[in-house]
Formats: C-alpha cells, sequence, structure tokens
C-alpha cells in the first residue's frame, strides 16, 4: 500500500511534540558546569612532598607517559663512624595526558599517597605538546583533589593509629611514672631535710 502523503510529516511533528513536553536533561555546558562525581577521572595530580621517586608508577603506567628524572644526594652520617646516607632528588615529573588512558594504575600502585585524581577535566589544547604537564602543573591539580569521603563510623580502626594511640599511652605512663618518682624523692628529700 503507497505511504499516505503527508503522513511522514506528521509523525516527525507528533515526535517534536512529544519531546518538547518532556523535562529537559542537556546540560547547558560550558554554562551550566556538570555536577560530577567526587572519583571522577579528570586529570592527576602530584604531591611532590611525598613521592621517593620510586619509579613505581612510571614503571607500571601501560602507557609509559609518567617521565620521572632524578639524582641521588648524599648526606654525612649523622653520628660519628655512622654510614652516609642517600636519597633520590626528584628533577622532572610529567605526565603526557595524549597518551594516558585514565586507567588509573598510577594512583593505585603508588606507595606513598603521591597521586591523586581531581575530577577537572578543562584543559584541552591546541597544541598537543600542551598536554604534558610537568610537576608544577601536576602540583597545581592538586588544589582540586575532593577531600576524601568520610570514614565509615562503624569501620575498623586503622592499625597505623592504634598503634599511634598505644605509643602516646605508653609514653604518657612511662611520664607520670617519672614524675610520681620525682614527687616521692622530692618529699623525701623534705623529710630528710627536717631537723
Ligand atoms: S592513568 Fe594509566 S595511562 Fe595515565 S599515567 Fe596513570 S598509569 Fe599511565
Ligand atoms: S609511585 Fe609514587 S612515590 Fe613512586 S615515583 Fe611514582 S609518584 Fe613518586
Amino acid at each position: 500500500m503507497p505511504p499516505i502523503p503527508g503522513s511522514g510529516l506528521a509523525k516527525g511533528l507528533a515526535v517534536t511534540l512529544r519531546t518538547m513536553t518532556r523535562k529537559t536533561v542537556t546540560a547547558q555546558y560550558p554554562d551550566a558546569q556538570p555536577e560530577l562525581p567526587p572519583r571522577s577521572r579528570g586529570v592527576i595530580g602530584l604531591f611532590e612532598e611525598n613521592c621517593t621517586v620510586c619509579m613505581l608508577c612510571a614503571r607500571e603506567c601501560p602507557d609509559w607517559c609518567i617521565y620521572i628524572d632524578s639524582h641521588k644526594e648524599t648526606s654525612p652520617p649523622a653520628a660519628p663512624g655512622g654510614r652516609e646516607r642517600s636519597r633520590n632528588v626528584l628533577d622532572r615529573f610529567a605526565i603526557d595526558f595524549s597518551l594516558c588512558m585514565y586507567c588509573g594504575i598510577c594512583i593505585e600502585v603508588c606507595p606513598f599517597d603521591a597521586l591523586f585524581w581531581s575530577p577537572e577535566f578543562e584543559y584541552a589544547e591546541t597544541d598537543i605538546h600542551e598536554l604534558t604537564h610537568e610537576r608544577d602543573k601536576l602540583r597545581e591539580w592538586m588544589w582540586t583533589v575532593p577531600e576524601p569521603p568520610a570514614l565509615d563510623p562503624g569501620a575498623e580502626e586503622p592499625k597505623e593509629i592504634a598503634a599511634a594511640r598505644k605509643a602516646a599511652d605508653k609514653l604518657a605512663a612511662q611520664r607520670a611514672q617519672e614524675q610520681r618518682e620525682q614527687q616521692e624523692r622530692n618529699q623525701a628529700d623534705e623529710k630528710g631535710g627536717t631537723p
């Protein structure tokens, strides 16, 4: 049966009318900023103070897009006869976001909590070379990293905190004991000195 002339137009208008009466879900970016979940993978921030230049992130990165340069510095021994101490000093830390596939492996494997996800995503560039972010820029991203979520009130206490509390309690008990002994000595001295 041949199509009724104008039926296509009527169908199209029906779709238009249906859509016009529905609630709009399109976000008017960039006039309206999207509400991103806190764990969004936008860009990687570097907390340089925590980085020990262990190279684990660079070795594990499947895209080989983390570039790290460092040199060794030695410091004299703390006590005479001791050994010199050496440490790695970071010279360069860069991530090429034109290669990065946002897998998050580098952040997962970093043993020293030096890398973090930031939900910031507005860093498109017209020059691809600009997508290699050097350490200063990676540090700047740290300001956009959201605070970690609050701990579950029913969660088990982290063993580090339990250990620190135990050590603090032990130290407090030791100090209290020393004070008691000192008081006893003072009292004994006062009695001994009384004619
Ligand atoms: S997110 Fe993945 S691809 Fe990107 S730098 Fe980290 S390990 Fe490499
Ligand atoms: S894994 Fe962490 S500590 Fe090691 S080099 Fe990478 S950022 Fe630095």
